[in-house]
């Protein structure tokens, strides 16, 4: 198929097509051949041999636990029989650590997302170090397995954070899907933004912690309900 395109477009600066009038049959005819091999192009990820992808999606929680709003997002996780990663803070970790145990024992999973919430691109190697293994430590601590995602706080990431992460056993998992949940666009911009840009195998960034959630807590049973009726399941990220 590619060499039949191939073909065609060139059959347009053959010397046959060269010694017709220049005008606007000529751009007509090159207009024709073009449009004829953009469908072909089109086309192509239609084939039958390509597999659909699986209608996977991985909701992500930021910033909890909260003893406020991670159990409300459990509660909901639970009606539709939905998995999420959770991404703790550790100084939350250790103020509310029955949350954390709750996340755990409810089946998700519980990632770090650094001790503190700074920039880790700004800090030294021991202070790195130290964000990420007291991190650790407090969620082995709840749920007996030692993370092995850690999602950078404003998913800010360099060379140096990479390599750290590395060394430190960590898988750097950042998002596919923002819906600024954050910035409490309020609950209809929420449910919108995620609907519209989620396709399979999107990671979606929420969050459960970090300030008042409410919004995030509200858009979440039309984006469950949604999202299932679509056919999605929802799946843990690939971490320990
Ligand atoms: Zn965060």
């Amino acid at each position: 198929m590619t060499s039949t395109r191939v073909t065609s477009v060139t059959s347009v600066n053959s010397p046959r097509a060269a010694d017709r009038p220049r005008g606007r049959r000529a751009a007509r005819l090159a207009l024709g051949t073009l449009l004829a091999a953009a469908t072909a192009v089109v086309a192509l990820p239609a084939a039958p041999a390509q597999a659909a992808p699986a209608k996977v999606v991985y909701l992500t929680f930021d910033d909890g636990p909260s003893p406020r709003y991670t159990p409300q997002v459990l509660a909901l996780l639970a009606q539709y029989g939905a998995r999420a990663t959770f991404f703790e803070i550790g100084q939350n970790v250790a103020a509310y650590p029955e949350v954390t145990s709750r996340v755990h024992d409810q089946g998700h999973s519980v990632q770090n997302h650094s001790w503190s919430h700074p920039d880790l691109r700004t800090l030294s190697k021991s202070s790195f170090d130290s964000q990420v293994t007291s991190t650790d430590a407090r969620i082995r601590a709840r749920t007996g397995t030692t993370p092995s995602c850690l999602r950078p706080p404003y998913g800010a990431v360099n060379s140096a954070v990479r390599s750290g992460a590395a060394r430190l056993g960590k898988t750097v998992q950042l998002w596919s899907v923002d819906p600024q949940d954050w910035a409490r666009p309020g609950r209809a911009a929420i449910e919108r933004r995620v609907l519209d840009r989620v396709t399979p195998g999107a990671v979606v960034l929420m969050h459960d912690g970090g300030g008042d959630r409410s919004q995030t807590v509200a858009a979440l049973p039309a984006i469950l309900r949604t999202l299932k009726s679509r056919g999605y399941t929802f799946a843990l990220l690939p971490c320990r």
